[in-house]
């Protein structure tokens, strides 16, 4: 470490941003003096000058790689200490208007401690270091300047005597509360100029202990406020063994105090997960209550002239709505700021207040502010935030960056980025005079793959799929196939013979400059796929098909076999051109019981978004046309050979498919063939039960064969 070129600071605040700030001063400073008004605790215990202390705090990402670089090994240290450690959205189930963002693994750990926890950790390993020293029960009355300059600070001790530190830099870390606007008013420097965004926030809190089973292996359980419910609450298991319960309000509906208030508030929320693991839990403390009126920022940047040696930081210069858990981690950051600056010389304070708008602040207050004018009604959800919310609780990636973005590690732009909106948004394609929705993502330079649903599904199909593709650097096309999309809908039953479906693939490939692909396909698309590796063999470098065998292999065991015959009665049935208005009658009673059929091996979710898509019009009438066309009995199908590297993907249990029809298959691959048998439980439906196995399958085959070029 460089030479001490700096004599004393103070720092008046023992919170958060006060002990950052001190641990950020030690490194050029001797001497540093923490003055405290309150008494601190040896231990995690609340404190009365911190009120807030008592209620959920949640250390968002950015914060906890802040708190490790300033305090390295911290977050270990939290996990010997008791608390809960994880993964952000892995570990995490957030909830909005009763819908679950994906879990997925997003390598950023999240810290799971009470406040007071935070703190007297932060605190101990701050009173470690050489040259701190804690002045306890001692008031900042003021700082003085001489001349522009700070030159110490007035203090009030227990008796009430009153003493002066001489410092020629004094950091202001008292919070909410802090007077500086009032003192750079009286010594000249102007007003500072205020901004506050009203929400009317009320939080109850009260701590349980909470069998695991309850919290389902899950850390922390948020549910949402949102603009369609503007309460919610979270259960957060902290040191101690238990669990913080806390629910919150805006603009006056606050949650009740009273117990049975409490439990009804919890009830009234989107969705009941919290209010489940209370019940089955018992409480530890009493309920307590706090009122947050507004979101305030100090606009200490603007001001045209600033004392030299006064420095303002944590919730002295913004607070934000607390239930965005930002306040810590901006305090770490703002911290990291300061560290720059004194690197560089003795700080400049305009140059720190414009660093901390910009770097600090800027960002979760844009955040807080626009959130809170949606949640409150104000301002319409845009249509943008409102696919984002939706594409996070079906897409693991987007789940992810969206957590990455509210856990202030990406900037808000990281949810434009392509990575996200490919996912959302569909291209269209247009070829051979018709218009396909795609689904197009992935890294841009990344080997294609091509990728065609089954029925009655749609792109979807492959949404648990795609992660592993994605990060194995393969560029994902999955197009809505001939009937599934509105664009290439013709009437025609002859217009969805196989030839036909297969050549809207290369199609489709052609208007994406792909002259080769990895070929997958399930069911019906696997059906396409196999005519694609037969008969367009040089367009093709690998095929994985699942659950459907080689169609002459099919056709071969309907002949002969009757396990194949009994287990193909079903198509006759999808072939009369009645069918689609019986399945869709009765709210879709055969549709939907079509949807959760293999034991529900369809989440719910997939199953409404299925439902959903069929049942708009005329989707599910052109879909059944892929049977009606006939291919699947006609007893005319002459693939041939397969002459690339295959891999069949099929489930023993499958009642559609006989196992001579998926043996004989061997006899049709001329190539290096696998096949991957599933046994119990194991659904026709195996891209959504089985996606990993699925994405394992098509990146062995695919990492077997050289890279193709886009
Ligand atoms: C209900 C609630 C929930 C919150 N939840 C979260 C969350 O989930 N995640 C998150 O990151 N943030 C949260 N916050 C914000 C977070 O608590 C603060 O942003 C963070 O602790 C930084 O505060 P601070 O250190 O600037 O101020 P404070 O925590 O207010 O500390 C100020 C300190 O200064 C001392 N002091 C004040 N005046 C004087 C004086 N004149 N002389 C000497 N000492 C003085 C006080 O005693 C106190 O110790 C929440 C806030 C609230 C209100």
């Amino acid at each position: 470490m460089a030479a001490k070129a700096e004599g004393l600071a103070v720092v008046v605040g023992a919170g958060m941003a006060g002990l950052f700030a001190a641990r950020v001063l030690l490194e050029t400073h001797t001497e540093v003096v923490v003055v405290e008004r309150d008494e601190l605790p040896d231990g995690p215990e609340p404190r009365k000058r911190v009120p807030q202390g008592r209620h959920v705090h949640g250390l968002l990402a950015r914060g906890q790689l802040a708190f490790d670089a300033l305090f390295p090994g911290i977050a270990d240290e939290f996990g010997e200490h008791g608390c809960a450690l994880g993964d952000v959205t892995g570990d995490v189930r957030w909830v909005f208007d009763g819908a679950r963002m994906r879990q997925a693994e997003s390598d950023l750990r999240v810290v799971s401690a009470s406040r007071p926890m935070l703190e007297w950790r932060v605190r101990e390993r701050v009173r470690a270091l050489p040259g701190v020293r804690f002045l306890l029960g001692h008031d900042l009355v003021r700082p003085l300047f001489t001349g522009g300059a700070v030159t110490g600070v007035e203090l009030s001790g227990p008796d009430g005597v009153v003493q002066t530190l001489d410092t020629a830099l004094v950091v202001d870390a008292t919070g909410r509360g802090s007077r500086a606007p009032v003192w750079l008013a009286e010594n000249g420097y102007g007003r500072v100029q205020e901004e506050t965004a009203k929400i009317g926030i009320g939080y109850t809190t009260r701590h349980y202990r909470v069998p695991d089973e309850a919290m389902g292996g899950d850390l922390s359980l948020h549910i949402v406020a949102t603009p369609g419910t503007p309460r919610g609450a979270v259960a957060a298991k902290v040191d101690g063994g238990r669990v913080v319960v806390t629910a919150y309000g805006m603009n006056g509906d606050h949650p009740p105090t009273d117990e049975e208030g409490f439990l009804a508030y919890l009830a009234s929320l989107s969705a009941p997960d919290v209010h489940r693991a209370v019940l089955a839990g018992e409480p530890v403390d009493e309920l307590v209550t706090y009122r947050f009126p507004a979101n305030l920022r100090r606009r200490y940047e603007r001001l045209p002239a600033f004392p030299a040696g006064l420095l303002v930081v944590g919730d002295a210069v913004c607070s934000f709505n607390p239930t965005y858990a930002q306040g810590m981690t901006v305090a770490a950051i703002e911290a990291q700021v300061l560290a720059e600056q004194l690197a560089r010389g003795p700080v400049d304070a305009r140059a720190f207040f414009a660093a901390v708008a910009e770097q600090a602040v800027d960002g979760p207050w844009e955040m807080a502010l626009s959130t809170d004018a949606a949640r409150s009604g104000a301002v319409a959800t845009d249509e943008a935030t409102a696919a984002v919310l939706a594409g996070a609780c079906e897409h693991p990636e987007v789940a992810v960056a969206y957590a990455r973005v509210v856990s202030l590690v990406d900037p808000p732009s990281a949810l434009g980025a392509p990575a996200v909106r490919d996912l959302l948004t569909p291209r269209r394609v247009t070829t051979g005079g018709l218009t396909f929705d795609v689904q197009v993502s992935g890294p841009e330079d990344g080997t294609p793959v091509v990728l065609l649903h089954g029925w009655p599904h749609n792109y979807r199909s492959w949404t648990d799929v795609l992660p592993a593709l994605h990060r194995a650097g393969l560029r994902t096309i999955a197009p809505n196939q001939r009937g599934y999309s509105p664009g290439a809908r013709p009437d025609a039953v002859e217009d969805y013979r196989l030839p036909l479906l297969a050549g809207d693939v290369l199609g489709i490939m052609d208007e994406l400059g792909v002259a080769s692909a990895h070929v997958v396909g399930h069911d019906w698309g696997a059906i396409v796929a196999w005519h694609l590796a037969a008969k367009h063999a040089d367009r093709v470098r690998t095929l994985t098909a699942t659950a459907f065998p080689h169609l002459d292999a099919y056709q071969s065991a309907y002949r002969d076999d009757a396990e194949q015959q009994a287990a193909s009665e079903y198509v006759h049935v999808l072939q009369d051109p009645a069918t689609a208005e019986a399945w869709l009658a009765d709210d879709a009673a055969q549709l939907r019981g079509l949807l959760a059929l293999h034991d529900n091996a369809l989440t719910p979710q997939q199953q409404a978004r299925y439902l959903d898509f069929h049942t708009q019009p005329g989707v599910f009438a052109a879909a059944l046309k892929w049977y009606r066309a006939g291919t699947l009995l006609d007893g005319r199908s002459d693939l041939g050979q397969i002459t690339i590297p295959t891999t069949f993907i099929w489930s023993t249990d499958d009642a559609s498919v006989s196992t001579a029809a998926a043996e004989r298959t061997a006899d049709y691959v001329k190539a290096p063939y696998r096949v991957v048998e599933l046994g119990d439980g194991a659904s026709h439906w195996q891209p959504q039960q089985f996606p990993d196995l699925v994405a394992a399958e098509v990146l062995a085959l695919v990492g077997a064969d050289a890279p193709v070029q886009p």
